[in-house]
């Protein structure tokens, strides 16, 4: 609840909590009189050790402040994942326990699925629950209109050619390798990261791929994607840039961010801007990109990460298929050094707005910063000095982000390893070369 005053949206996993996540945990112990009964103690630690042996997501992907374990997005649903449990029970030749029970002890063990949806707006649920008042509700409701006005402006000038204007947002995380085999359940896998941009006056549409083992997810990552990408839609047409995305803090409103954008803005003599959408109303065109991908994978084997981007350049033909690229680590800049502005942060004492606030950012060819906090106020100046703007380096001048590919832990390699049988022999290369650490 209330995640957005704090800033910490996770836009890296599209975890919905479920339903049943708002329950607290149920006692299953003592709710049931198994104690003194071994066999369905013996059952009960089945499903422990079952639900205890399936991959979960590393922490970092996780909500902050959540002691929560995520299973790998393998499963959209608990009856799919009871399957799986029944399925073990029947290759063990044990007794399964029922559904609700098998649900309880999921709950017990503080697990959650993966869901790939956006996240449902905390502020209009507790408004439908009474927990906000009609008057928070109220301005919630002023502020989500009045982006999505802003948006249509912003899109109508773009129309008119006057400006380019992007929407962006990361999808959810695949896996490599996918397959509708169980042996992939047990063994944890290559997280592959799609960056898409989505320009809505052109309809053009950019998804930089990218897998764990040439990059990490800080902000030099997604902020190397976007440069990259408008140098290439400036060269060809320089306008201004307007960018839209959710506000989240370690993608989309940080300094590094900010200072890779400043720094195209100074090379480029044109001034670009970045606009945050209201959260939990931050549905977007590139999001119809995502699901459009996931639509085009229904069924498809994944036996390696680069198929992630040739099957999304086929998700849609009308008006133009979807540009696609494979990222390795060679590719990302280190925008978070020799930064111009050391910080983003709109005030400077206690009680002053803070980033979260951010509205807008503006980034001028004079090398300087402006925001506000509401669309409807004028532009200030970010309260800080910047380097002067002669001794700004250039972008192609800035050192590499990695010197090497990165490591993935020693389980998930020989879990990796040990997926190759269900694997086509040409894929297995892939596999032996990826980079790992001896823990
Ligand atoms: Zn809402």
């Amino acid at each position: 609840m209330f995640l957005a005053t704090l800033g910490i949206k996770d836009w890296f996993i599209r975890y919905w909590l479920t339903k049943t996540d708002c329950a607290m945990p149920p006692d299953v112990s003592s709710s049931t009189s198994n104690r003194r009964n071994p066999e369905k103690i013996e059952d009960h630690k089945h499903v422990e050790k079952f639900l205890g042996d399936l991959p979960k997501m590393p922490s970092h992907y996780c909500r902050a402040k959540t002691s929560r374990e995520y299973l790998e997005p393998i499963f959209s649903n608990m009856t799919q994942l009871y399957h799986a449990y029944k399925d073990n029970c029947e290759l063990e030749g044990r007794e399964c326990l029922g559904r609700k029970l098998f649900d309880k002890l999921f709950l017990k063990l503080n697990l959650s699925l993966f869901h790939p949806k956006k996240d449902q707006c905390d502020v209009c649920c507790s408004h439908k629950t009474g927990n906000i008042t009609d008057e928070e509700y109220a301005q919630h409701v002023l502020k989500k209109d009045r982006a999505r006005k802003e948006k249509d402006t912003d899109k109508g000038i773009a129309q008119s050619g006057a400006c380019h204007v992007f929407t962006q947002d990361v999808e959810s995380v695949k896996l490599a390798p996918y397959l509708q085999a169980s042996a992939i359940y047990y063994k944890t896998k290559l997280c592959v990261h799609n960056f898409t941009l989505y320009n809505i006056a052109t309809k053009e549409v950019m998804c930089y791929w990218f897998d764990e083992s040439n990059s990490t997810l800080e902000a030099s990552v997604f902020a190397s994607c976007l440069v990259d990408h408008l140098e290439k839609v400036l060269s060809l047409k320089l306008l201004p840039v307007v960018l839209y995305s959710d506000g989240c803090c370690a993608q989309n409103r940080n300094v590094t961010l900010s200072n890779a954008l400043l720094r195209l803005a100074i090379e480029k003599n044109i001034v670009i801007t970045q606009k945050y959408l209201e959260k939990g109303h931050t549905h977007m065109e590139c999001d119809s990109v995502h699901s459009a991908i996931e639509c085009k994978l229904k069924g498809k084997e994944i036996y390696l990460p680069q198929q992630y981007m040739a099957i999304s350049k086929t998700a849609r033909s009308d008006p133009m298929p979807y540009q696609a690229c494979y990222l390795d680590y060679t590719f990302f800049t280190d925008f978070s050094k020799e930064l111009i502005y050391k910080s983003i942060r709109p005030g400077k004492k206690v009680g002053d707005p803070v980033v979260t606030d951010l509205r807008m950012l503006e980034y001028r060819p004079n090398g300087t910063i402006w925001y506000k906090v509401s669309f409807d106020d004028e532009l200030h100046p970010l309260p800080h000095r910047p380097t002067a703007i002669n001794s700004i380096k250039q972008i192609n001048s800035l050192q590499k982000l990695y010197a090497a590919r990165i490591p993935i832990t020693k389980r998930k390699y020989q879990d990796l390893q040990d997926l190759k049988s269900v694997l086509p022999s040409s894929c297995h290369s892939f596999y032996d070369d990826l980079p790992h650490s001896n823990h």
